[in-house]
Parts: C-alpha cells; structure tokens; sequence
C-alpha cells in the first residue's frame, strides 16, 4: 500500500494571480493519480511546535506568525514568497504530512508515503522564509525520523530543477544526515555547486541548462545513487520537484516522465538495500501542470 497525504488547507495559501506556485499544482498531482490501483489517502495533521523546533527556532517561528496577513497579501524575504490568512496552516499541514508519513511507515502501516502539499520546503533555511518556501518539510521529517529508535541515518534525495539551499544549510554539520541533490545550475538559488560538500555529507550534481535525461540518469548512476548506497541510510526521504520536465517554465532541463519513474525506482531499489524499503516522498516544486499530473503519476507509479 502506498498512501497519498494531503490536506484540503493546502489549497487556501494564496499568493496572488502571478506565482506558478498556485493551489492547482496540488490538485493537478492529485488529478493525475486518479484511478491508480493500491493507493490509500490520508488527511494530513498539522505538525506541533516542537517538530518545527527541531529545524526553525521558536522566534522564527513566531515572527511569521505575525507577518501571516488577515487579509490580502504580504511578501517575506523575497517578493515571490507571499503569505496569505492560511499559509501557516498550508505549512504545517506539508511538516505534518511527512512527519505522519514516517510515523505510519515505521509502524508497518504503509509500504511508502507520497505527501502531496504546498507551499515546498527545501528553500527554507532556519531562520529564512524564501523561494515559495517557510518550513522546511523534508528537513523536519528527517529531524523526526530520528527521533525513531530504528532511525539513525537519514538520506535526503531531491531532483527538483533548484538547489534545495535550505536543506544544505540545515545539514552540512551533520554527518547523520546525507543530502544528494541534482539540480540546473546556473538557477535561482544560485547555491549548489559541487565544491560544496559540507561535513562530507552534501553531494551536489549540478546539471547544464538543456541537459536532459542521458545527462541526469548519468549524474545519479556514476555519483549520487553510489554515495547513498555507501551511507547505507536507515530511511530515504525524497524532495520531489517536478520542474526539471521539459515542460516546466521555470527550469531549462529536459527530463520527461519516464526519468522520474527511474529515479524512483532507483530510490526504492536503495532503500530495500539498507532501509528495509523506509521512503517517504514529499512534493517540492513543479509548475506546469500537465506536467506534474503525468510525471508525479509516474513517480507515484513506481512507488505502487
Ligand atoms: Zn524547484
């Protein structure tokens, strides 16, 4: 069984008639695993304080807590990242969602978990709110998969186009945590490159704009699925973005759906090894949305 977590205060974080990242995203996912055989959907909690506290300090916490607007919109850090009444809901229900999903793996409750919110997470550092994101969802999942006796190492795979910065900056000095990310460089955030390795425990796969599939399956084959084999991780926590399609306006990499199928099954193929099969995805980005109908059905196809 593989279980989708969502919730419907995904939807009610608005930002405005201009960002691609819009309430659709969520419902075309959703859209595009209708009629998939072997799926179970759960309502997402909303993470507590002290899960967020692992990752984003208490003031940090509270500071967006006041800049949350009751009416219209307010922009953080960054003029594309915008609270509406709701986002903080939106924001626990993804911390929530990975939490839960990884509580209800380790209970033998689920085979994989899909979680299926927005805003993302790994742009998120601490203390930042930028590039769409506020908490850092796959960040405090990790946090909290530790908190498991059965979890001590923890590796975090993120294929979306963007360097997930946030998710660097949390782990780079700590060992227990891997971080293995491809992305388009040079791309917003402009971090990520591969003279970046932290304690040891960041890899980065910086992929050339118009690189595609050959370029991308090379990157993970010769380097990334090598080193989380080596860590022999005790959960693999995925950072789904879904803007490296070809469709995608706001990257130039060319995958099509068929590569996130791969990716997943290489994924799953290293938890097994491992991790006794312990994968919990969560979406990142992705702003077509025919293409994150199609290639998040993919990825969700393998994990079936
Ligand atoms: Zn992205």
């Amino acid at each position: 069984m593989t279980s989708i977590i969502r919730h419907e205060d995904c939807l009610a974080h608005n930002t405005g008639s201009r960002s691609p990242e819009r309430a659709a995203r969520v419902t075309s996912v959703l859209g595009g695993l209708q009629g998939l055989k072997g799926l179970e959907y759960l309502p997402a909690p909303k993470a507590r304080a002290e899960q967020i506290s692992r990752v984003h300090p208490e003031l940090f916490q509270a500071r967006l807590g006041e800049l949350e607007p009751l009416e219209g919109l307010v922009s953080v850090t960054e003029e594309d990242t915008i609270m509406s009444r709701g986002t903080l809901d939106a924001v626990l229900r993804g911390s929530g969602a990975i939490c839960f999903g990884i509580d209800q793996l380790i209970a033998g409750k689920t085979d994989n978990v899909f979680c299926v919110t927005r805003p993302p997470g790994h742009h998120a550092e601490q203390e930042i709110a930028r590039g769409f994101c506020f908490y850092n969802h796959v960040a405090v999942g990790a946090r909290h998969a530790q908190t498991h006796e059965a979890i001590e190492k923890v590796a975090i795979l993120d294929f979306d186009v963007h360097h997930g910065n946030g998710t660097q900056a949390i782990f780079e000095d700590d060992p227990s945590v891997l971080f293995v990310s491809s992305h388009q460089m040079p791309l917003y955030p402009g971090s990520g490159y591969a003279e970046e390795t932290g304690a040891g425990n960041i890899l980065n796969l910086p992929l050339a704009p118009g690189a595609g599939s050959q370029e991308f399956r090379d990157a993970w084959s010769t380097l990334g699925l090598p080193a989380i084999h080596s860590f022999e991780p005790d959960i693999i926590l995925i950072s789904a973005g879904f803007d490296a399609h070809y469709r995608d306006p706001l990257g130039q990499i060319e995958l099509e759906d068929i590569d996130y199928r791969w990716i997943t099954e290489q994924a799953m193929g290293l938890a097994q090894d491992s991790a006794k099969g312990r994968l919990v995805s969560i979406l990142e980005g992705g702003y077509d949305m025919q293409a994150l109908a199609s290639a998040s059905r993919a990825h969700v196809e393998a994990l079936i």
